[in-house]
């Protein structure tokens, strides 16, 4: 496998139009909209609809393509690599979240919901439904849920239902999914759609974990609490109960009949859904990162604190070595980012190097949000600037699309060679 650390020319250069649109339209409210919590980003949302529109039809031509026989995989870029879609996407994850993750997690977008049906579905569903974001003049969400009042880290334990009614052809839903992120923007404020994890049979296990397609206006689905959050304050983060949901038989994802077999596919849906999503929280994290970094060395720099290079660690202060630091941790992150991504875009098996990217970003952030407070005085603690803001935006980073403990086990597993049983 090779790695590429050069960013393509047509990378920097969307890269930039999403700098402009971070400056324009999500710094200058990253304060408002945290503390007016949960109110849509209308500049943000209008300005980002039809760029994310059209990346999502180019990604539907390119499936129409492969479904009609061309084979085309669309860009081939000269180091090599088969596709630099995700390369892509984690720089633009990255930008945005640098100018504010709260807004950025307001993306009107598949999201996790889409990084499941592209995991899960069949070729058929994915045409079908990812199609809503990429036609039509309103911005739509989509959202995935599989935290459960009784069942987080350890999702296997999940109870909500769905029981297939052969009468009427259709899946019965029954349950309450919690901490949904845009649940409410997907089903409330859209014509979204949500990717919910039921078991058809508990005894079963994990195997018996389905993923099933709720689409906004499914009678039996409501909303329940909006959480009221520490960070990512902008962001919609919901409760949903399902109360004899019923969804048409096509609604589960991939083949029926695989998905009714005592194998564990289905399940396995959800980690095949997390190996592309890390990748991605962890390159929200480097945004942040980045925010608070910059931000630092601007304020230092106005005070005469220069950070130099290539001098002997005893010849540095203490408030040198910590930006030195700060930017080591950051770099780190951004190389093991970089890598898992680039073997989403080869097509390789990337669990491990996901988990990793994902823990050491989450952690990184959470050190360096912490730090730039510290070094800022008191007017770090202030709301005048954003810091203590990417403070508290930043945890969030350690918890979700898996926390660091449960990373940590994914991470020693896979190094170790040992089985869930083994070490949980
Ligand atoms: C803002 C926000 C947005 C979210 N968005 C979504 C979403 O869109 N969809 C969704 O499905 N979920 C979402 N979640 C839920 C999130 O994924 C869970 O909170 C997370 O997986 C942890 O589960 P839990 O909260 O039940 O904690 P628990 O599993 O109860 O864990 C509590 C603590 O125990 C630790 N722990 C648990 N098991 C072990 C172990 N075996 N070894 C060591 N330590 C362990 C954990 O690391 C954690 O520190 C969101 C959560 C938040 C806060």
């Amino acid at each position: 496998m090779t790695i590429s650390f050069e960013i393509p020319e047509h990378i920097q250069q969307q890269s930039q139009l999403v700098r402009w649109i971070a400056e324009s339209t999500m710094r200058p409210y990253a304060r408002e909209l945290d503390e007016r919590e949960h109110e849509r980003p209308t500049a943000f949302v209008e300005q980002m609809w039809p760029i994310l529109r059209d990346q999502q039809k180019a990604t539907l031509d390119k499936l129409r393509q492969a479904e009609g026989g061309t084979g085309e995989s669309g860009d081939k870029p000269k180091s090599g690599r088969v596709s630099t879609r995700m390369l892509g996407l984690m720089m633009q994850v990255e930008m945005l979240s640098w100018g504010d993750t709260g807004i950025y997690l307001c993306l009107p977008s598949p999201a996790l919901g889409g990084a499941a049906i592209e995991a899960v579905g069949t070729t058929a569903q994915k045409l079908r439904l990812l199609q809503r974001f990429a036609e039509g003049d309103q911005p739509v969400w989509g959202a995935m849920a599989i935290t459960e009042p009784g069942a987080g880290s350890d999702n296997s334990a999940m109870s909500t239902t769905a029981v297939f009614d052969e009468e009427t052809n259709e899946w019965v839903i029954n349950g309450e999914k919690i901490f949904i992120t845009s649940g409410k923007l997907a089903l409330e404020e859209s014509n979204g759609l949500v990717i919910v994890w039921a078991t058809v049979n508990k005894a079963a296990g994990r195997a018996g974990i389905k993923s099933f397609v709720v689409e906004a206006g499914t009678p039996g689905v409501s909303i329940g609490k909006v959480e009221i959050k520490h960070g990512i304050r902008a962001s919609d983060t919901a409760s949903i109960v399902f109360n004899n949901a019923r969804i048409p038989a096509d609604n589960i994802l991939g083949s029926a009949e695989v998905q009714m077999s005592k194998d564990s596919k289905g399940f396995q849906g959800a980690m095949a859904t997390f190996d592309a999503s890390r990748p991605l929280v962890a390159a929200s994290a480097l945004g942040i990162g980045r925010a608070a970094l910059e931000f630092v060395k601007e304020k230092l720099a106005e005070n005469g604190v220069e950070i130099p290079y290539g001098v002997p660690y005893h010849k540095l202060t203490a408030i040198q070595r910590d930006v030195l630091e700060m930017e080591a941790q950051l770099r780190s992150a951004y190389l093991l980012t970089l890598r898992s991504i680039n073997m989403l875009d080869e097509g390789a098996h990337n669990s491990l190097e996901a988990s990793m990217a994902k823990l050491k970003a989450g952690r990184a952030v959470t050190f360096i949000a912490q730090k730039a407070v510290e070094l800022l005085g008191p007017m770090g603690y202030s709301r005048e600037w954003l810091a203590e803001k990417w403070m508290r935006d930043a945890k969030i980073n350690a918890i979700y699309e898996g926390t660091d403990q449960i990373n940590c086990l994914i991470v020693a597993r896979r190094i170790l060679g040992y089985s869930r049983n083994e070490l949980a």
